[in-house]
């Protein structure tokens, strides 16, 4: 039975995301009352430029007042689209005091504050959801945190950012460079005006955060969590990746230790092997490969932006925060009892393709070799290719931690024989 009584929305933001959440709430309104046993009304949406043409919207529902907006007192569910720290932190805190639930699509201040959200969102018995923080409509927070909750999650291992994954393919598909195929991002759309966050790294490493706190039960914050983004790929990294059989891809890796005791997270480039299913998400879709003691390998592919796949993931938790609300309970909240310490970079183990510009001459190959054995790392296989006095040398080794790798590239700088180290890069997926 749908009740007459609407529950009253406050929309803060209404631009890329925003503006298609407004759009759907209306034209979806019967599907979504009945869904959720009450009509949902849109009391009012908070902007920065009010003059801004809106077709989405009732322009009487415009206002500049974020502030007031979510201390009316009588709004059930505050959605928060409005992205970064400020504001954003200081309305999600308020709309919890005047007794809202939140959803948010907010991964940069989830990263850093999710534990005071969570701890705001308890104290006044309220919903904070944010499904859409990490790729976009793809279903995975909620797998993660409801669908998966009996069983132990090894390994997260994904495509989390599209803008990358977008220019990676590029690269791999026409041959570009990273120059190149960053342009074609931008005037796609792909990428912004300034992509820093996308290249190098930050956007993954929020959600990267995100991810393993979830999967692990652990607080893992933006500091724990190991970047590196894809500036310095070059065209012949790519090249190279092709002829192992690999594909470069910005991956965001979250796991549990072998033992158990601890959890590492990163954002890296890395090759994979073309067979591994993650080689084969193109463009700027995102996936998310997921591995659990009991349910073994799971996949999660789909769109991870873009203004109408994002408002599906927060229309999702609109209904959820909603029945809540009528039912008089709330969803899970943060569940960081396991405690676990999230180790060093140098403590993560894997595989490395390393590439030497080397002397063309007798016994380099053993010396360098002499090297790899000193730190303990061993190699599976060696391709050396010469000519004219200069040879380059292709090592990929055995699995060996990140601090045992470090060195041995510092040894291999300080020969005399060794001219340069052209690339380092780690192996995944195997
Ligand atoms: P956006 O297009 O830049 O829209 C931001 C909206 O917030 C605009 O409507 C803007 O008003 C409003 N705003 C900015 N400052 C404000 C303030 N101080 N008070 C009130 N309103 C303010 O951003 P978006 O792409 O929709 O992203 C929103 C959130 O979703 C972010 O957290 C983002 O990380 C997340 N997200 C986005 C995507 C995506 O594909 N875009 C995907 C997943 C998650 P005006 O319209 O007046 O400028």
């Amino acid at each position: 039975m749908v009740r007459t009584r609407p529950l009253k929305v406050a929309l803060l933001g209404c631009g890329v995301v925003g503006s298609q959440v407004a759009r759907l709430m209306t034209t979806h309104a019967g599907d979504l009352a009945a869904r959720i046993g009450a009509p949902v009304e849109l009391a009012g949406i908070a902007v920065r430029r009010p003059g801004k043409v809106r077709d989405e919207v009732p322009p009487g529902l415009v206002t500049t007042d974020a502030a007031g907006l979510v201390a009316r007192g009588d709004i059930d569910v505050v959605l928060e689209l409005i992205g970064g720290i400020e504001p954003a932190r200081t309305l999600i805190n308020s709309a919890f005091e005047h007794g809202a639930s939140v959803v948010t699509a907010n991964k940069a201040l989830l990263a850093q504050d999710g534990p005071a959200l969570y701890a705001a969102a308890e104290k006044h018995a309220a919903d904070l959801y944010f499904e859409a923080s990490v790729a976009g409509a793809i279903p995975l927070l909620r797998p993660l945190r409801e669908s998966l909750a009996g069983d132990k999650v090894n390994r997260v291992l994904g495509i989390v950012n599209g803008t990358t994954n977008f220019i990676l393919d590029r690269m791999e598909s026409t041959g570009a460079s990273y120059g190149e195929a960053l342009a074609e991002a931008s005037a796609l759309g792909y990428a912004e005006a300034d992509p820093t966050a996308d290249v190098e790294g930050f956007d993954a490493a929020a959600k990267a955060a995100i991810l393993a706190g979830i999967a692990f039960h652990t607080r893992v914050g933006l500091d724990d969590v190991h970047r590196e983004g894809i500036t310095e790929i070059t065209a012949a990294d790519v090249a190279s990746a092709r002829q192992m059989g690999c594909t470069v891809k910005l991956l965001a890796i979250c796991e549990r230790a072998e033992d158990g005791r601890s959890v590492t997270a990163r954002v890296h480039p890395a090759m994979i092997p073309d067979r591994h299913p993650l080689a084969g998400v193109r463009e700027a879709y995102n996936a998310v490969f997921v591995e659990a003691e009991a349910a073994g390998r799971l996949m999660f592919y789909g769109p991870g932006a873009g203004g109408v796949p994002t408002a599906s993931a927060v229309l999702g938790d609109l209904v959820a925060a909603c029945r809540n609300k009528l039912g008089g309970g709330v969803g899970p909240g943060e569940s960081a009892y396991a405690r676990l310490p999230v180790s060093p970079m140098g403590e993560v183990v894997t595989r490395y393709h390393i590439s030497l510009d080397v002397a063309d001459k007798p016994g380099v190959l053993a010396q360098c070799a002499m090297v790899f054995a000193d730190h303990g790392v061993s190699i599976d296989t060696v391709r050396q290719t010469g000519k004219d006095g200069e040879a380059k040398l292709v090592v990929v080794t055995h699995r060996a931690s990140d601090a045992a790798l470090g060195a041995t590239v510092e040894s291999l700088r300080r020969l005399d024989t060794v001219h340069g180290v052209a690339s380092t890069m780690r192996v995944e997926g195997e």
